[in-house]
């Protein structure tokens, strides 16, 4: 699928194009290798075949393959977009409620909370996502609703939304996260009320996106801060910033391996979308509903492992 429709096809677009149908063609073996995430219950409907993939390039047009304009939900991803928007509005909120270190856990364990007395690791685990939705609800008034305005007006599409039923079986089955939420609390690390701390986080998560969406909205990122309107987000430093936290913490336990084999600052979320930013040049999102172990999809990282192997577009 060539570039903006109507716009002529130039030799970039037919690269960009065959590209991605050979990885398309690559990485089918690997399409359902691994589990759907069933701990929410809403996302074990989606079936385990899917597989899309979209490249939007720092000009704002997007290539995509397969099921890349179909929405899926984003769930960890959310918290990019929530972490840019509390920088944006007052990065110095974050001293001292969130730290930048890998944390060698799984996303939502409480044993290192305890240990660290309430203050989470880095802002991508469970609990330093639910700190970044407290702040950002302080500032704004409504959390998920600013992270929506953002992703809708990124992707230049109103009717990006919040899946009501995955929010929903998110509230039903988060007694960890409420439990993350309430040890903080106790600590003071959580100003709102936890329920509506939680309640904002898991409707962030559940907003759904389609990989061709995801891209445009996570290109301010390539473009070191520089949203789709040409106004700043963040400042380059900020940019930077959350493109090293999500190099160090965007591939849960495996970010190791994931910038082994990919090199590219990503975040993944357990509904199957992977998306990543090649800095000054393009943003990228792969969606395949199948994980592996560590909760990152198998057929995503094997598809973004050859773009850049192909391409050279690593940050390495
Ligand atoms: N909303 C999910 C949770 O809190 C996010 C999980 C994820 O994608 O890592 O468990």
């Amino acid at each position: 699928m060539a570039g903006e429709e109507g716009a002529a096809v130039s030799a970039d677009d037919l690269a960009y194009d065959a590209l991605l149908e050979w990885i398309a063609d690559e990485v089918a073996p690997y399409v359902g290798e691994g589990r759907v995430a069933d701990y929410i219950p809403a996302l074990a409907r989606v079936s385990p075949d899917r597989f899309g993939m979209a490249l939007a390039t720092v000009d704002g047009r997007v290539y995509g393959v397969g099921d890349y304009r179909e929405r899926f939900s984003l769930q960890s991803i959310s918290k990019v977009y929530s972490l840019a928007l509390v920088m944006a509005r007052d990065a110095g909120s974050l001293r001292g409620r969130v730290g930048v270190e890998p944390s060698g856990n799984a996303f939502n364990s409480l044993i290192q909370l305890e240990y660290e007395r309430g203050i989470p690791r880095n802002p991508f685990i469970n609990a330093g996502a639910l700190v970044v939705t407290d702040l950002l609800h302080s500032l704004t008034g409504d959390a998920s609703g600013a992270v929506l305005d953002f992703l809708r007006a990124e992707a230049d599409d109103p009717t990006v939304t919040i899946d009501g039923a995955v929010a929903a079986s998110e509230a039903e089955h988060g007694d960890l996260n409420l439990a993350l939420a309430h040890f903080m609390a106790a600590y003071g690390n959580i100003e709102n009320p936890v329920d509506v701390a939680a309640d904002h986080y898991f409707r962030h998560c559940s907003i759904a996106m389609s990989c061709a969406e995801a891209a445009l909205a996570t290109l301010f990122l390539a473009r070191h801060g520089v949203r789709a309107d040409g106004s700043r987000l963040l400042p380059v430093l900020g940019a930077k910033r959350v493109n090293a936290l999500m190099m160090t913490c965007g591939a849960y336990d495996a970010a190791g391996e994931f910038a082994f084999r990919v090199g590219l600052p990503a975040k993944s979320g357990v509904g199957g979308g992977i998306v990543a930013v090649v800095p000054g040049r393009a943003a990228l999102c792969v969606w395949s509903p199948a994980l592996d172990r560590h909760g990152n999809s198998v057929a995503g990282v094997e598809a973004l492992d050859r773009f850049t192997t192909a391409t050279g577009w690593s940050v390495f």
